[in-house]
């Protein structure tokens, strides 16, 4: 059973607030301090007058779907 207050954005269906703040922080940690990936998005940034790297949110977004996976297989169980 499901009790949680429901998120607004439908990336994250199914979540409650807590939860879904609980995925953005894994998606920020990575840009955070995640140290290889600190290195690309500087490195793309200073060759391209500080644009943002393409794949910047690839790796972020990948821990953040891995953190609502998780939390989606426990509502189930
Ligand atoms: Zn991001």
């Amino acid at each position: 059973m499901y009790l949680g207050e429901k998120t607004s954005n439908p990336k994250h269906a199914g979540l409650s607030t807590d939860e879904a703040i609980g995925a953005v922080a894994g998606h920020e940690l990575v840009h955070a301090s995640d140290k290889e990936e600190i290195h690309k998005d500087i490195n793309y940034e200073l060759a391209h007058k500080g644009r943002a790297r393409r794949e910047r949110e690839e790796k972020p977004n990948k821990v953040e779907s891995k953190i609502m996976e998780q939390i989606l297989m426990k509502k189930k169980h």
